[in-house]
């Protein structure tokens, strides 16, 4: 079953997404070129010598365009909109573009440049970047989130459907809306609080005057991993996703608060109850 791209792939944002798809289509038995395009020559450099791209280029205007029928955005979405500027008058008429940004609603924006554009979001990923990072089976048996508008072409969403198919990845659809406050409660809060907790940590080292950072607990590592992830990528989707971060911001200080009054006023009966239901409620997550 192919039925997706009849030309070549082209990933413009070569990283650890981008190269993972690439890797995981190779897997999979695509045989079509992949080509990639990155700001970075140094990217396009790496993904060529480890195989991960047929060809690739840091230049408009030295991309084959005529070749290639497939478009997957996978640089950081901020870039989205300048980059569907400098495609529509480069792509074939007839190329699908796509995808693998962390926030939906920016698809509106770019539906009206590219016509043939639709929304995904991998539900997938790690705090690593760059292809030297990416994986064979990123996408194997996780979710993949299609963004359909009014607009969304019939066409082109049934290739963007076949290609994750293709990868093994487990398809919903979601508005735009939707998936912007879920994905802000569950990824982009938790990844928000990450930075938040060791820039707290780090206050708290110099108003104790020791470094709490010799000390990481499993806990503390468990729980920051994340805040590794990269900056510009974490900025966009901060920015792009603001109203709804905003909103899961304002709902983690009440329950913060909660925790605060109960722990100020010992209330250990209160209290006790209080981690029992959320530890039960984690428990039964696995
Ligand atoms: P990454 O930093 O590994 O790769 C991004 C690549 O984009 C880099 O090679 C960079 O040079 C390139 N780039 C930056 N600006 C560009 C531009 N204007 N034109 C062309 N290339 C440009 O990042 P990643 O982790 O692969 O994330 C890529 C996308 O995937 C982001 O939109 C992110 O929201 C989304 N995403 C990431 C994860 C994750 O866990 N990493 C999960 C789901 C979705």
């Amino acid at each position: 079953m192919e039925g997706f791209i009849n030309k070549a792939l082209l990933i413009v944002g070569l990283g650890f997404m981008g190269g993972s798809l690439a890797k995981g289509l190779r897997k999979k038995g695509f045989k079509k070129p992949i080509y990639g395009l990155d700001i970075n020559p140094d990217a396009i450099k790496v993904g060529k010598e480890i195989g991960v791209i047929d060809d690739g280029w840091s230049d408009y205007d030295k991309v084959p365009w005529k070749e290639i029928d497939f478009v997957v955005l996978a640089s950081p979405v901020g870039t989205f909109e300048r980059i569907a500027n400098q495609l529509k008058d480069k792509i074939e008429r007839n190329t699908t573009v796509s995808d693998l940004g962390s926030t939906k609603r920016l698809v509106y924006r770019l539906e009206k440049i590219l016509p043939t554009f639709v929304g995904a979001h991998p539900i997938a990923g790690t705090e690593k970047s760059g292809v030297i990072h990416s994986v064979d089976n990123l996408y194997e048996g996780k979710k993949l989130i299609i963004t359909p508008t009014k607009e969304t072409d019939k066409y082109h969403l049934q290739r963007v459907e076949n290609l994750w198919k293709f990868l093994g990845a487990k398809i919903e659809y979601m508005s735009p809306e939707l998936h912007d406050f879920v994905f802000g409660a569950v990824s982009h809060l938790p990844h928000a609080v990450a930075f938040a907790l060791v820039d707290a940590l780090r206050e708290l080292s110099q108003e104790g005057n020791i470094d709490l950072f010799e000390y990481p607990g499993a806990g503390f590592k468990d729980f920051t991993r994340i805040a590794a992830s990269d900056p510009t990528m974490w900025r966009d989707i901060f920015l792009e996703n603001k109203d709804n971060l905003l909103r899961s911001i304002r709902a983690f200080k009440n329950s913060l608060e909660r925790l605060e009054r109960l722990v100020e006023n010992g209330e250990g009966k209160e209290l006790r109850e209080y981690l029992n239901e959320i530890s039960l409620l984690r428990r039964s997550l696995d």
